[in-house]
């Protein structure tokens, strides 16, 4: 079956075309070959976007609310009847560990079945300027949507995106990201498999590269871009999209910190960080990868942290218990050694990580690492990693705490740790970023929206504000006279 193959989707149809190759799929686990992608070109995302054009202007979708909500319920239905097969194949494909890639494939069902409500409950405005002088202000679906996702959550940050969109009324042409092929395509044979879905309303092309991205962020058929993946890649699509003036939802790179104060409960403290580091082995936006502590509870803090970060269960992606999956690739695992080396002369390395040994050899393993730093200005600090390093940061009072978890350029997500619930609030009204959990960390809900401050995005996905990406409102006047 194609979805295995992680064959392109366009217009209702699996599709193996390969102008630009064929490409293996890589278990990080153990490096053994799970299956290949066919990689697409610029006219495969051309065609793409005229069936998603097709299907808004031909189809009932764009006006047929109950039918979005019909399609996005037996969507919703299929993915939960899929979902331990599509979890395992995720694990294996990825390497997020099999009971973290359960719930991510629950969150997707979810997400699509809270769009189904919101998609009947898109109102419009009336207005009377004067006797006889009415305005209606209508919210209309956008158009074709063209959805970019990064590998790391592959069901659902491309069903946060989609949902929403499709809920909307709007059609859509997805880019899944290189490493995360086959998984895409098991949530496409989903899509595939849902009858009240119209031909032409999700279109999905592969590639490895930018060919198929930037004809997506550019074509003159696309209306909205919404994006996921690193500020980088962000700042290029929204260059791209400047040209026609497109609309752009992006969710972008983090740098969170998690604040922790003196008067925390510090073993829940330290379970939250504990997990929040390891999520996806640090590979998540929303990853822990700054610790600041207060002071008079820095050491003992320092000690817990290396001993628990220290004694993780680092294996095999697809193995229950295990704490710890591999990177996504042989690039990534010799990224994050090379930068332990190197920043390993200019602070202070107090758990230094490395690669598996003995069974674990031929996956892209490295364990957690921690630095204590000083110097906000460096790039453990500013960067994002993207892998399991965190630095770890002392400060003596909230101002401080405040001007050191803000001193970066992220502001996607933070949590804080207090036991004074007025400080925990004069805290998250301070710190810059989209999300500040209160004595915990990574709590995503499809009902609240997400999204970055600063070079960490513009929108927000999640909730009913996610709709707004993918709506105009139109101005309707009209005069029936006194
Ligand atoms: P990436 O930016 O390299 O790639 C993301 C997607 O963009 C992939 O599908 C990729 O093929 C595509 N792409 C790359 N260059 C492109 C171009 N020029 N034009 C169009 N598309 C292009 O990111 P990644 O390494 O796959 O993912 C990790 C990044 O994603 C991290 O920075 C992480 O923080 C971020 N992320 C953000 C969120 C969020 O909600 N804010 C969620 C997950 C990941």
């Amino acid at each position: 079956m194609s979805a295995e193959q992680g064959h392109h989707y366009i217009n209702g149809t699996w599709r193996a075309d390969a102008p630009n190759g064929i490409g293996d799929v890589i278990n990080p686990s153990d490096g053994t070959t799970l299956g290949t992608a066919p990689y697409g070109s610029a006219d495969l995302a051309g065609e793409a976007v005229i069936a998603a054009r097709a299907a808004v202007e031909t189809t009932s979708w764009a006006e047929d609310p109950r039918l979005r909500a019909k399609a996005m319920l037996e969507f919703a239905d299929i993915l939960e009847s899929r979902q331990a097969d599509i979890a395992r194949l995720m694990a294996a494909e990825n390497g997020k560990v099999v009971g973290q890639a359960m719930h991510e494939v629950a969150a997707g069902f979810g997400e699509a079945r809270y769009y189904a409500g919101v998609a009947r409950n898109v109102f419009g405005r009336t207005f009377e300027s004067g006797p006889g002088k009415m305005s209606l202000m209508t919210r209309e679906p956008s158009g074709v949507v063209s959805v970019i996702v990064p590998w790391n959550a592959p069901v659902t940050l491309l069903v946060r995106s989609v949902a929403p969109a499709l809920a909307a009324g709007c059609t859509v042409v997805i880019k899944p990201a290189p490493q995360t092929p086959l998984t895409h395509a098991a949530v496409m044979a989903c899509f595939d498999d849902t009858p009240s879905l119209p031909k032409g309303v999700v279109n999905s092309v592969n590639e490895y590269g930018t060919e198929v991205g930037t004809v997506l962020s550019s074509h003159p058929e696309i209306d909205v871009i919404s994006f996921t993946g690193s500020s980088r890649t962000g700042k290029t699509i929204m260059a791209n999209a400047a040209e026609t003036i497109k609309h752009v939802s992006l969710e972008l790179g983090g740098k969170a910190p998690a604040v922790v104060f003196d008067d925390a409960d510090l073993d829940n403290a330290l379970a939250e960080i504990k997990r929040g580091v390891l999520a996806l082995n640090g590979q998540m936006c929303t990853c822990i990868s700054r610790v600041l502590v207060q002071d008079s509870v820095y050491d003992e803090m320092r000690d817990c942290l290396v001993a628990a970060l220290g004694k993780t269960k680092m294996g095999s992606a697809l193995i229950g218990g295990t704490e710890l999956g591999p990177l996504i690739d042989s690039h990534n695992q010799n990224r994050i050694l090379g930068l332990i080396d190197q920043a390993a002369d200019e602070a202070t390395l107090i758990l230094r990580g490395s690669a598996g040994e003995g069974e674990l050899a031929d996956g892209f393993f490295v364990s957690p690492s921690i630095f204590e730093i000083d110097d906000v200005s460096h790039d453990l600090v500013q960067r994002e990693l993207f892998g399991p390093i965190i630095s770890l940061e002392r400060f003596v009072d909230e101002n401080e705490a405040l001007s050191k978890a803000n001193a970066t350029r992220f502001g996607l997500a933070s949590s804080v740790y207090t036991s004074d619930l007025n400080r925990g609030m004069r805290m998250s009204r301070k710190l810059r970023f989209g999300t500040v959990w209160l004595n915990c960390h990574n709590r995503l809900l499809a009902e609240v929206e997400t999204g970055g401050y600063r070079e960490s995005g513009i929108g927000r996905l999640h909730g009913v504000e996610a709709m707004n990406d993918f709506l105009e409102t139109k101005h309707v006047y009209y005069e029936t006279g006194p």
